[in-house]
């Protein structure tokens, strides 16, 4: 290990702006211990008064001249770890995933922000009761209205809210201070947290696991009891049972002194969800969601770190909860891409889950029905456990899937969005009084350019990512800047059908509307959920039946069982098929396979129609048939020719600019100064673009992008640093900004 000179030290965690980081001089005798995350004692302002820090940063370089750097006065050992474990957390997103140090502690550190802690006073009587009548006595003939009146009460009550004392008895401060001074009464406090979980008494009775259920449960905790800490995968299809498998296992951990972080991406996050865990394990568990305030969520780390609760249930955020003696963390639906951060640190909730149990020798379960090829490769290549769930555990049957080729619909100068066959069905439900949900694929929808005629899609020759058409009727490849004008008639079959492709969800009400006029029709999508409940209303009102037909968005598909839902009709299956990122035949598979999930939850079979112009694409044929082997296997190949994640590593550069100018100019100078890196270095890195980004202008921001590619994924963490320090340093750069990101989950 090497040591360094120097150290960032931070001085107030918990408050607002944890911008602000001071250097100091590591003394030799204390260099061994002054490591990332260390609680110090340093001199502090013109008086030298000694205050307590953390390390947050180590270099050899003096930020200021050196004689005006203290040095650290001591480190201290033995001191409570959480802080110390989260800040080394933070330490390594920054270096993992880029960003600032800020940035990283802002992720990881639960924030006071002037957060009032609730508390509650109390006025409890210390004084024998005949004792306080003859006090009441004397009161009543001084005439001391006020302290008679409290004493009356307390004679009949002795502990009282000292808020509604005060109030409904309309007493004064000085009052309270006589009775406190006459030893009359004490004053009692006790802060009380908001508590996110509203109770709920439940009828539900206790599951008996089936076999393959059993023999998960047994085997994972045979494994976590012998001290073995290799991450499990459980691959099992929707209502496979593995919440079950969660909480037997979370049973035992907690059973055993430890907490348990459970990650469940917040669209699932649903009131059915929590219950069931509240119902099993009582108060003992907290809920953490983007709807609560600041304060709320502060007051949830405060219980995890007084050891109040034992289970975090959360979205990405969980994550960071303050447990000091961590057994177990669960990340439910792996494959989901909000467990990828948005902002900076753009980190993947999985990567950082599997750190932060290493560092405090927890066991990491992931679950998902449609798991990422980055975690099932890792089970293939023998870095995961795999466990599989094979069927659902009430007897339902899977959905019977039609694939309706949209070719032939137009063969038959059918031109409506909805095949025979799906009209077919409609109607059928309709008068059966059964439910039909209608999905419109639009997630990543960016106008690629297909032939209706024979389903040719236009892509980049370099990439083989679908290229977008732009309004001055040219195509352009968002990875690497490609460029070429419309077509007018198709390459493929000389069709004149080829046009942008685009169906929206306001558009298939109407159409529903005008075809099944005496359908009951409810839509849902960003532009009817932006109300507060809105979400919440119309999945209600379509539960309880007051709707035929639910049109939406892939909100729709997620999580909610509604029983007397018989047929599920994907409209456009190829919209998510080209959204012009590597990810979108992945994210088609988990689409498709969620949405037939859908259909025939209970004693009604359910029916799936997916419409397409490609009904031979193996995203589309794996997922009618629920063979996500297949589909891993294809992809794969995909993945390995290409060499997109996870064959190898993507590090994304952004960079924006107010001035079109700027911005372009910058990537072109970045694009340079990373071929002389790379001859410098005989890097293996490889190079794409520079580009317009997908969104290449918002908000008046405009954005352009460089892709870079190497299996190494340290490589790329090292590139990153070189970048980032080179785009601190150089002029070219000014009135611009850079960000980074991982493997990204979106097209940029
Ligand atoms: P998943 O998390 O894989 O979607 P769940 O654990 O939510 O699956 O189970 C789906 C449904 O099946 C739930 O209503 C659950 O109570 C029920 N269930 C799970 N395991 C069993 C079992 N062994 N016997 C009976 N019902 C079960
Ligand atoms: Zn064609
Ligand atoms: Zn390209």
């Amino acid at each position: 290990m090497s040591f360094h000179n120097y150290a960032d030290i931070i001085i107030d965690i918990s408050h607002e702006n944890l911008d602000k980081t001071y250097q100091y001089a590591i003394p030799d005798e204390l260099s061994s211990l002054a490591l990332i995350g260390a609680p110090v004692v340093v001199p502090f302002g013109l008086g030298n008064r000694t205050i307590n820090g953390y390390i947050v940063g180590l270099s050899n370089e003096p930020k200021i001249s050196v004689d005006k750097i203290k040095p650290i006065s001591s480190v201290i050992e033995g001191a409570p770890v959480i802080e110390s474990h989260l800040i080394y957390l933070a330490y390594w997103i920054k270096e993992t995933f880029g960003g600032t140090i800020n940035d990283a502690l802002k992720t990881v550190m639960p924030v006071k922000k002037a957060v009032r802690i609730k508390e509650q006073r109390r006025i409890v009587l210390i004084k024998k009761i005949d004792e306080l009548r003859q006090i009441y006595e004397e009161q009543v003939k001084k005439n001391n209205r006020a302290r008679v009146r409290i004493l009356e009460a307390l004679l009949n009550q002795n502990v009282l809210d000292y808020d509604k004392a005060l109030q409904v008895l309309n007493i004064s401060k000085p009052v309270i201070t006589w009775l406190i001074d006459n030893e009359i009464i004490r004053i009692e406090s006790k802060q009380i947290y908001r508590n996110p979980i509203e109770k709920q008494s439940s009828t539900q009775s206790r599951v008996t696991l089936n076999e393959e259920q059993e023999s998960i449960v047994e085997n994972i905790l045979r494994d976590y009891n012998k001290g073995k800490r290799h991450t499990c995968l459980i691959h099992g299809v929707t209502g496979s049972g593995k919440t079950e498998v969660y909480m037997d296992i979370i049973s035992e951990v907690i059973s055993s002194g430890k907490q348990v972080i459970v990650l469940i991406p917040e669209i699932a996050l649903t009131y059915q969800t929590v219950n069931r865990f509240y119902v099993r394990f009582g108060e003992r568990i907290s809920i953490l969601n983007s709807r609560m305030s600041d304060g709320e969520r502060y007051d949830q780390s405060l219980r995890a770190k007084n050891g109040e609760i034992d289970i975090m249930i959360g979205p990405r955020s969980a994550l960071f909860t303050p447990f000091r003696n961590l057994g177990l963390i669960i990340v439910d639906e792996e494959h989901e891409g909000s467990y990828k951060s948005e902002s900076t640190p753009k980190y993947h909730a999985v990567e950082v889950a599997l750190k932060r149990a290493e560092l405090t020798d927890a066991f990491v379960i992931l679950g998902s029905a449609t798991p990422s090829l980055e975690s099932y490769s890792k089970c293939a290549r023998g870095d995961y456990k795999l466990y599989t769930l094979t069927k659902r555990a009430k007897e339902a049957n899977p959905p019977k899937v039609w694939i309706v080729d949209l070719r032939d619909e137009l063969k038959q100068k059918n031109r409506s969005i909805f095949s025979r066959k799906l009209k077919e069905l409609i109607e059928e439900k309709l008068n059966k009084r059964e439910q039909i949900m209608l999905f419109i694929n639009r997630r990543g929808f960016s106008g690629f350019v297909s032939c209706r005629s024979c389903g040719h899609v236009m892509r980049c020759s370099h990439c083989d990512i679908s290229l977008t058409s732009h309004i001055n009727n040219k195509l352009l490849c968002h990875y690497c800047g490609y460029e070429e004008g419309m077509p007018t008639i198709c390459p493929t079959c000389g069709s004149k059908y080829i046009a942008a492709f685009g169906t929206g969800t306001q558009k298939v009400e109407e159409i529903v509307k005008r075809e099944f006029p005496h359908a009951r029709v409810l839509r849902m999508d960003t532009d009817t959920t932006k109300n507060k409940g809105g979400h919440q209303r119309i999945l209600s009102a379509f539960s309880n039946h007051k709707a035929d037909i639910l049109v939406g968005t892939q909100m729709i598909v997620k999580g909610h069982d509604f029983p007397l839902v018989s047929l599920v009709g994907i409209i456009a299956a190829d919209l998510s098929l080209y959204a012009g990122d590597f990810r979108a035949s992945e994210r088609t598979f988990q689409l498709l396979s969620q949405a037939a999930g859908r259909a025939g939850r209970d004693a009604i079979p359910g029916e799936v129609v997916i419409q397409t112009y490609h009904p031979e694409h193996y995203s589309i044929t794996t997922a009618a048939e629920g063979n996500y082997e297949e589909f891993y296997e294809q992809e794969m190949l995909y993945r390995r020719l290409m060499q997109y994640p996870p064959a190898a590593h993507i590090l994304l550069l952004l960079v924006t600019s107010k001035e079109e100018e700027r911005a372009d100019r910058a990537v072109a100078f970045m694009a340079e100064a990373i071929k002389d890196y790379i001859k410098t270095n005989k890097s293996t890195l490889q190079i794409i673009g520079p580009a317009p980004a997908g969104l290449a202008k918002a908000k008046d921001i405009y954005r352009r992008v460089i892709y870079s590619k190497d299996e190494d994924y340290d490589q790329l963490v090292r590139f990153k640093n070189y970048l980032e320090g080179y785009f601190s340093y150089s002029e070219q750069f000014v009135g611009c900004n850079l960000q980074f990101d991982f493997n990204p989950m979106s097209s940029y």
